[in-house]
């Protein structure tokens, strides 16, 4: 089994890192796309080192999952809204072969993520149309498709995956993303950011979402056609 993660920066994985490091310790394969390095998210640091410093972050806080990584290089913060990044995402999904896809709901927070979710959404089902014909032969049949929970949603989440014994490799993997957590009016540059205010703000979502769910730490997702699973899309 593949299950794909589709982000738009360095770090959206963090909303499902448990996720893909259950997945991976259960004997799957996670491979985590990229739409962007993230390199306009900082006041001072250049665009060029920013997307250095970020894709090196990414690379450690993948490694630490046990997933892959794939970049395709869009500009932050200029994520097309038109059809150029679904052809991609067409052509991506087709030699992937993923079984399952996570990524944003396309009503979230900021135009890089809805644009990237609806993308995603959008080319997982072209890919499984056999008369769309790319250089890639048709993925069939549709992988399932789940987009991450957000308290700022009007739709609450349908799947909740148990990640307690993952807690501290989600931990693990998202404090490489130093750059992502600076605070821009106290921080001279990111040597200095407030880890440890991140990872309990990370470890209390969490566990939020476990006691809504019965377990101590869980993630939460909500499944594209609203089917009600049990508390695994696991094999
Ligand atoms: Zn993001």
């Amino acid at each position: 089994m593949h299950l794909v993660f589709i982000g738009a920066h360095p770090d959206d994985e963090t909303s499902a890192s448990g996720t893909i490091a259950k997945y991976v310790d259960n004997g799957h394969r996670a491979t985590i796309v990229v739409v962007t390095r993230g390199g306009r998210g900082h006041w001072k640091i250049p665009s060029g080192e920013l997307e250095k410093i970020r894709t090196g972050e990414m690379e450690k806080a993948a490694k630490v999952l046990g997933a892959d990584v794939i970049f395709l290089d869009y500009k932050d913060a200029d994520v097309p809204a038109g059809d150029a990044l679904k052809e991609e995402l067409v052509d991506l999904v087709r030699s992937l072969r993923p079984d399952i896809v996570l990524t944003f709901h396309p009503l979230v927070w900021r135009d890089d993520h809805r644009r990237v979710g609806l993308a995603a959404a959008d080319a997982c089902f072209k890919a499984c149309l056999p008369l769309v014909e790319t250089g890639f032969p048709a993925h069939r049949p549709v992988p399932d498709l789940y987009f991450i929970g957000s308290p700022m949603l009007p739709l609450e989440p349908d799947v909740f995956i148990d990640i307690s014994d993952y807690i501290d490799v989600k931990v693990e993997s998202l404090s490489h993303h130093a750059s992502q957590w600076v605070r821009w009016d106290i921080d001279e540059d990111y040597s200095t950011v407030d880890l440890e205010g991140v990872v309990e703000r990370v470890r209390h979502r969490a566990r939020q979402r476990g006691l809504e769910s019965g377990v101590p730490y869980a993630e939460a997702f909500i499944s594209q056609y609203r089917r009600r699973r049990a508390l695994d899309f696991f094999p």
